[in-house]
């Protein structure tokens, strides 16, 4: 046995956890975690783990409500999987082989795991509480197998072994761009402006569950944006400084929704597609050029307004300052969304390019009207909320001339 580690763990389902390095390396990683899962009523039966009939027959001896059961993690399996993008859309769902005990070593770790529970048989706590061991039925195995041999042991792991779903490296984390995706900044190596924040970057297993260690990769990564973005604007006084920010009011860019699922309670699928036309970025460049010409102008020239050009270090290294090129980046980079979304339902005529009549009604439904800004057939050259308003009053009067 190697070294040992226990916590003690106060839940209704796992009494306690205890980590093991078994392989006796000099590694502080524990490579297999012992849980103790006791009663009464186990939680999940094996049977709901297991949907296949004859797995649920190999279980159907157990007694949830009496029986404990250890179940054994393999912390830092040497097996590796494989991800491969099934296409070049981004869309399709990518193909995933987890590879499961594709390395023989796996197999050993985890024997090593069922010696270390076998030994607790041995011990004067399970003998005092008479805690005896169920050896399972597995036909595949039986019949091959001496029974309780370390083939057998084998051979039952590889049957009854579930996925812990606690997939990592995904993206992983490194210096080089030929084998990580992501730098120690989760920027995605050679793509400006893209970070990668969930277990994807984790380089390699750890040695326990994933999902905590994942929320600090969040934290981490607000924590970087936040720096990178307001190192940007620390530069300005909010008590002196004016600003003059600019907003595209008819974008050529197009967003999407599209239905995530046919149960309408599901969210969405949302792609607001910013700035998926350049000719947005040309004309905010105009707007830009506009601003840039106040400075000339009399009044400002006697109050002796001058421009704070922000350090933008992402441009700032790509593009010579103050070119239309740095210009564009900048205006990517510092763009935020006015959020004055319209034309999700649109108004119109024709049914097939249109959700709405003129009188609000849903084509093809009767009785059913939409009152919101989705009914904009296109964006307006303002702000949305007014004219939503107005949209609202126009809804009234209809409902009142049709029942009147
Ligand atoms: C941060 C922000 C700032 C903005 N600033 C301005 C501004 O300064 N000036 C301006 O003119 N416009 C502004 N807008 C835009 C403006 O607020 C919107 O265009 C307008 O509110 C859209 O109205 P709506 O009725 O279409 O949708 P909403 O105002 O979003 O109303 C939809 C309503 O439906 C409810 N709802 C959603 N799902 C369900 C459901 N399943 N069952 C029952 N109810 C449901 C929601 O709770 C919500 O109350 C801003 C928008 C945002 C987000």
């Amino acid at each position: 046995m190697g070294s040992q580690k226990t916590a003690t763990y106060d839940g209704r389902i796992i009494s306690s956890k205890t980590f093991y390095n078994v392989n006796g390396n000099t590694s502080e990683a524990a490579d297999i975690e012992v849980m103790l899962s006791g009663p009464p009523n186990n939680g999940p039966t094996h049977g709901e783990l297991y949907t296949n009939a004859s797995y649920t027959a190999v279980f159907d001896v157990l007694n949830t409500y009496t029986d404990i059961s250890v179940p054994l993690t393999l912390l830092q399996p040497k097996s590796v999987g494989e991800i491969t993008l099934a296409s070049a859309d981004p869309r399709d769902f990518p193909s995933i082989n987890p590879k499961y005990f594709s390395d023989a070593d796996d197999l050993e770790t985890l024997y090593k795991a069922v010696e270390i529970v076998r030994n607790l048989e041995n011990t004067t706590a399970f003998q005092r509480l008479g805690i005896e061991p169920i050896i399972l039925d597995l036909p595949d195995c039986d019949a091959d197998y001496e029974k309780l041999s370390k083939d057998w042991w084998i051979c039952s792991i590889q049957y009854l072994t579930i996925a812990g779903h606690h997939a990592v490296g995904t993206t992983r984390m490194g210096n080089d761009a030929k084998t990580s995706v992501v730098s120690s900044e989760l920027k995605v190596h050679g793509t400006s402006n893209l970070r990668v924040v969930d277990a994807g970057v984790i380089p390699d297993s750890i040695s326990g569950h994933t999902s905590t260690p994942v929320m600090m990769v969040g934290e981490k990564a607000a924590e970087y944006t936040n720096a990178s973005y307001t190192a940007v604007f620390d530069v300005l006084n909010t008590y002196t400084d004016i600003s003059l920010p600019l907003t595209l009011l008819q974008p050529k860019s197009v967003g999407e929704i599209t239905l995530a699922s046919a149960d309408p309670r599901d969210f969405p699928s949302i792609n607001p597609k910013y700035f998926s036309d350049s000719d947005d970025l040309e004309t905010l460049y105009k707007a830009v050029e506009i601003v840039r010409n106040l400075e000339n102008t009399t009044a400002f020239q006697r109050l002796r307004i001058e421009p704070i050009i922000l350090d933008i270090p992402d441009c700032d290294a790509d593009y010579e300052k103050l070119s239309k090129d740095w210009w564009i980046c900048s205006i990517q980079y510092v763009t935020t969304a006015g959020l004055h979304g319209v034309g999700t339902t649109r108004m119109g005529n024709n049914s097939e390019t249109s959700v709405v009549s003129s009188e609000l009604k849903v084509h093809g439904i009767s009785n059913l009207r939409v009152v919101d800004a989705g009914v904009f057939p296109y964006p307006i050259s303002g702000h949305t909320s007014t004219p939503v308003m107005m949209v609202g009053e126009k809804a009234a009067e209809l409902i009142k001339n049709e029942y009147a």
